[in-house]
């Protein structure tokens, strides 16, 4: 393993990150927007004085993401108010995105229990079998995200170039790929990426579980950030994405991102 930069030397890394903090990444061009902010994610999930550290981190990287969105995406999506087609499918997260949703949702008592039906719903399913045997998302009211500041990262960044795509894909299950809009995934992955590797740099568990699931074990805790942070395994008995579990290169991405930050930490 490297060893630890000096002082001075981490001082100076810090420095020279601030003015990329925060703002539009350069996706598949200079990294030094993605190192910067994913060395201030973990900074913040490591500062131990912060107690609600991991849903800040997911409010950081969720605004990354969506400045990013706004700046480089600039194809017409077919998306629009009203259309939630994909607000029935697998939706998968990392913890800070469900302590994030879960500290609105709460206290919402019809919302709440619409969550524990669906995650009742969604155990009941495979994975695999979610894009046949569709569990609709509880957070969806009246066709639209009720939750819509604090919706998780994938579902700022699922944008459709064809409506008619969607509709045969969720519609009549034709089983087809997911017309992304141009430059989406590449944004998407950075960031979900950066925020796996600020999680495993700050020694928290970093995989993806389903949505539905996760969020109703954290109603079920009024201070599941603060167990989860303290390294209780809440949420144990829900299943991980499967997609975390098989060597790809997105973890090869990730790990080679550790591996540059944690010296400079
Ligand atoms: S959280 Fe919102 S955007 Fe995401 S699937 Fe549910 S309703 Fe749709």
């Amino acid at each position: 393993m490297t060893e630890r930069l000096d002082r001075t030397t981490r001082r100076q890394i810090l420095k020279e990150d601030q003015p990329f903090i925060g703002k539009v990444l350069d996706v598949g061009g200079d990294l030094r927007g993605v190192k910067a902010n994913t060395r201030h994610l973990a900074l913040m999930l490591m500062d131990t004085k912060m107690k609600y550290r991991a849903s800040r981190a997911a409010a950081f990287a969720s605004q990354l993401l969506d400045s990013t969105m706004n700046k480089k995406v600039t194809a017409p999506a077919a998306c629009s108010k009203g259309c939630y087609y994909c607000c029935k499918t697998y939706v998968s997260v990392t913890i800070p995105e469900i302590l994030r949703l879960a500290k609105s949702v709460r206290g919402k008592s019809e919302k709440v229990a619409r969550v524990t039906k669906a995650a009742a719903d969604s155990s009941a399913v495979p994975q695999a079998q979610r894009e046949i045997d569709r569990v609709v998302c509880p957070i969806l009211e009246d066709k639209v995200c009720s939750e819509y500041e604090p919706r998780p990262l994938v579902c700022r960044a699922v944008l459709s170039s064809s409506l008619p795509t969607c509709l045969r894909i969720f519609e009549e299950n034709t089983g087809e790929p997911f017309p992304f809009l141009e430059d989406t995934t590449d944004i998407r992955v950075s960031v979900v990426v950066m925020m796996q590797a600020a999680l495993i740099l700050s020694g928290l568990p970093h995989v993806h579980f389903e949505m539905n699931q996760a969020l109703a074990v954290a109603l079920q805790h009024e201070d599941a950030e603060e167990c989860w942070l303290k390294g209780e395994p809440i949420f144990a008995d829900v299943p991980m994405d499967a997609a975390d579990l098989r060597p790809s290169g997105l973890s090869a991405m990730m790990h080679s991102l550790v591996d540059h930050i944690r010296p400079t930490l």
